[in-house]
């Protein structure tokens, strides 16, 4: 549902990165809903006029349009620097933040777990909930295996810029917090993951080796192999569209909206209710 439509009860939503691949989605999505309603929808140098019949607003004063419109969530999917800058204006309007921006090194994590004191903020680097199951099966795979081989492959679309992708970095700390808990040390798992292999690079103990491909359109794939004498397990996710990850980000968006201020996981939030 889009401004124009409005419902007493639905959540009212801002929107960054408008008419980006994630963006447009969102607005799309929220369109066939009747739990959200989208308030303001923004893009750094909007390149159209208006998308589902909302108007793109310019990002230069985004304080300035949260005022106006009073959002009670805000969804980006931008880059690292302007979602930061973008999570900022929420947490002196007081508005909840769900990010989908992926990339961030760790001085600008810190700064999103900084938003997290004042304002309701959920970080994740994929919301579809096919990840999140796989996430539980790969942690049980890994304790359940611990001598085993590890690969992890990605493939995204061809105008992807992180590498690996978000959700390749979070089974891999999935697979380190695993790892912790049945007694490697921070170095040794640190120190075992190996991006991509070329020429005289025997398999290490332990390593874990990191495959990143970018071709066409793929909207998102990872594999998970482990591997011991004579048997291979692999666990893969493909998402077929942008869209179940826009229906999770708007989900979480509905859910983030009752929170009080902290700094929230995907899957948190989803069972939270
Ligand atoms: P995109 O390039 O199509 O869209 C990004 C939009 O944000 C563009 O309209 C661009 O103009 C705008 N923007 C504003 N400031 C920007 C900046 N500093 N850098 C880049 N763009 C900026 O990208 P996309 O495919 O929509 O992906 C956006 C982000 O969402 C990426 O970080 C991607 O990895 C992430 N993503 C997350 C999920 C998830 O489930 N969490 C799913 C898909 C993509």
């Amino acid at each position: 549902m889009t401004d124009g439509a409005d419902t007493d009860d639905a959540v009212s939503i801002a929107v960054t990165g408008a008419t980006g691949r994630m963006g447009r989605t969102v607005l799309e999505t929220a369109a066939d809903r009747e739990d959200v309603t989208v308030v303001l929808a923004v893009n750094r140098d909007p390149d159209e006029a208006a998308i589902e019949g909302l108007s793109i607003e310019p990002a230069d004063d985004l304080s300035a349009l949260l005022a106006e419109r009073n959002p009670d969530v805000l969804v980006d999917f931008t880059g690292p620097s302007s979602s930061l800058e973008y999570v900022a204006a929420c947490a002196e309007a007081g508005v909840a933040a769900v990010v989908g921006t992926t990339g961030f090194d760790e001085d600008e994590r810190a700064a999103l777990r900084e938003a997290g004191e004042t304002i309701a903020l959920l970080q994740a680097s994929n919301f579809s909930r096919g990840i999140q199951v796989l996430l539980g099966v790969v942690g049980e795979a890994v304790a359940a295996l611990p001598e085993y081989d590890i690969e992890l492959t990605e493939t995204h679309h061809n105008r992807k810029r992180d590498a690996p992708s978000g959700t390749a970095r979070t089974i891999l700390d999935r697979i380190d917090d695993v790892r912790g808990e049945h007694g490697a040390t921070d170095e040794d798992r640190r120190s075992s993951r190996v991006y991509g292999r070329e020429g005289e690079q025997p398999r290490e103990r332990g390593e874990i080796g990191v495959h990143v491909r970018r071709a066409g359109d793929v909207r998102g794939e990872h594999e998970v192999l482990l591997a011991g004498d004579d048997e291979v397990f692999s666990v893969t996710h493909c998402a077929g569209s942008r869209r179940v990850f826009a229906s999770g980000a708007l989900a979480a968006a509905v859910r983030l909206a009752e929170r009080e201020p902290g700094y929230y996981n995907f899957a948190e939030v989803l069972e939270g209710t």
